[in-house]
């Protein structure tokens, strides 16, 4: 491999230097070749000889690993230091399109950020990263990616004693507003322009002679976390964790701890065991997003102006103003193109929101509604009304439907097709991510390998996945998901 340190080199302060812990018996389980191959890698001598090195007990020799520092308000609270804690940068490499992507490892061992904790990864969980990163990469959404999962031939200890293993991941940096929070709250001016003249360098080149480059950062900033929101919005993806140490300057989802995807429609819906108040709920992400960009702003002040710092915050506070705008341009594009609407109208707004309405007060399912809207412009609508318990209003909907239709001359089966293309029939159903990871504990991948499958291919329908474009079975219980990964 072929490692730049350009974090290492740039960036002191900002990190330990720090190694990998041994592990007995490292094995890669899933190698996603493809994305090995967009990062110019020799695949087969990954195979071969690749385990130890993408768990961190070998270090290659042109590498220079470290534990990123940085900060956080987690669930609104703010820590100075959190830091990661069980992962490691092993650098950077350089992509075929000539983009410098991270390589990033999670369970790696304890790090002087760890808190306590063991600094491991359970088998579950990095598969569980695997799996739905490489189906919101498949869905068109912005996210870290999954190189490898490896098993590391040893027991952690959870609930229960888990198989370990390392996944290395894949992004186009692992910068957050959290890491410009860490120098801001030790006052660190300096240091902050280092960390800012590089992440512009890096993400938004483009800045870097701009004298107003600061404040051209945040908006940057700002315009790729709606982009963001607006995604996880049209696929009813709950992220369930929007701590500021979670939220990329590059706009990338990343850290799919208490993820999950909405079945039934509900904007009031939590996943994880721990939100109890409702904070990372479904509807609140525009507005937690704009909370956390509101962080890196405060963390810009002494930057975007030295000297007046009313003129900064004024101006810092203008900027953000512009999310709720950006936010909801990105998202009505998004549905409209949801229902086949190629041109925007007045009343769009509305139309999508009586909908979401309807959705909301039958439970109807989130995915398979959109899915079905297609049969409603070819003409068979009964898949879709089939989803509402409480027919008259979705009937009624649907006449509306088909007025704001026959306003725009575009073909039948080109609207229908264009629609398939971009609401997905199989996402990572949340039994069918619990079965495949559970099984994967007894060390078959059968049932991952297939639901893998399924979700990096998530728009054209298969017969051999019949039962995968499902929710959970009724009767199910209410899904819950767990930080301690
Ligand atoms: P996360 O919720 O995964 O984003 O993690 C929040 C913080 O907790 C980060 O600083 C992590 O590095 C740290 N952390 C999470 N799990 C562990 C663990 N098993 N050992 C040490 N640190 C951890
Ligand atoms: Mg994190």
């Amino acid at each position: 491999m072929q490692f730049q340190n350009s974090y290492a080199s740039a960036l002191e302060g900002c990190y330990v230097p720090w190694q990998g812990a041994e592990v007995p018996a490292p094995e890669i389980l899933r190698l996603n070749e493809a994305l090995a191959e967009e990062l110019s890698l020799d695949v087969a001598l990954l195979h071969a000889q690749g385990a130890p090195m993408l768990c961190g007990a070998h270090t290659p020799a042109d590498s220079r690993p470290l534990a990123m520092a940085y900060a956080g308000h987690q669930f609104g609270n703010f820590s100075p230091q959190l830091g990661d804690g069980r992962a490691l940068l092993l650098g950077e490499l350089m992509d075929r399109d000539g983009q410098l992507r991270d390589l990033h490892l999670k369970g790696s061992g304890a790090t002087p950020f760890s808190r306590g904790g063991d600094g491991k990864a359970a088998l579950g969980p990095v598969l569980r990263e695997y799996l739905i990163g490489e189906a919101m990469h498949a869905l068109g959404v912005p996210t870290t990616r999954a190189l490898a999962a490896v098993a590391t031939g040893e027991q952690v200890a959870r609930d229960t004693l888990l198989p370990g293993a390392v996944l290395a991941r894949i992004a186009s940096s692992h910068i957050r507003v959290g890491t410009f929070q860490f120098l801001a709250a030790r006052q660190d001016t300096d240091g902050l322009r280092r960390l800012a003249d590089y992440t512009v360098a890096r993400h938004f080149a483009d800045l870097a002679d701009s004298s107003d480059r600061y404040l051209g950062f945040l908006k940057r900033v700002i315009e790729r976390q709606a982009l963001l929101v607006a995604h996880w919005m049209r696929l009813g993806f709950v992220h369930g964790v929007m701590n500021t140490d979670n939220t990329t300057i590059s706009g990338e989802t990343i850290d799919y701890g208490p993820c999950a995807f909405l079945d039934a429609y509900d904007e009031r819906t939590v996943f994880s065991s721990i939100d109890h108040g409702g904070r990372y709920a479904y509807g609140n992400q525009p507005a937690v997003a704009q909370w956390n960009l509101a962080r890196l702003a405060e963390a810009l002040l002494p930057l975007i102006d030295a000297e007046d710092i009313d003129a900064a915050v004024e101006r810092a506070t203008e900027a953000l103003k512009a999310f709720p705008g950006v936010y909801q341009a990105y998202w009505l594009d998004a549905m409209r193109s949801k229902l086949g609407l190629h041109s925007a109208r007045d009343g769009d707004l509305a139309l999508i929101n009586e909908l979401l309405v309807c959705m909301g007060e039958a439970g109807a399912d989130f995915t398979l509604t959109f899915r079905r809207a297609a049969d409603i412009v070819r003409q068979q609508p009964d898949g879709f009304t089939a989803l509402f318990k409480e027919q008259a209003a979705v009937l009624a909907w649907v006449d509306r439907y088909q007025e704001r239709l026959a306003k725009e001359p575009v073909d039948m089966q080109a609207r229908a097709t264009g629609m398939d293309r971009v609401n997905p029939l199989y996402i990572p159903r949340n039994h069918k991510v619990e079965e495949a990871l559970e099984q994967a504990h007894t060390g078959d991948l059968t049932a991952f390998d297939r639901l893998l499958a399924a979700v990096t291919n998530p728009y054209e329908e298969r017969a051999d996945l019949s039962g995968y474009e499902l929710g959970a079975p009724p009767g199910a219980a209410q899904y819950r998901t767990f930080c301690g990964t």
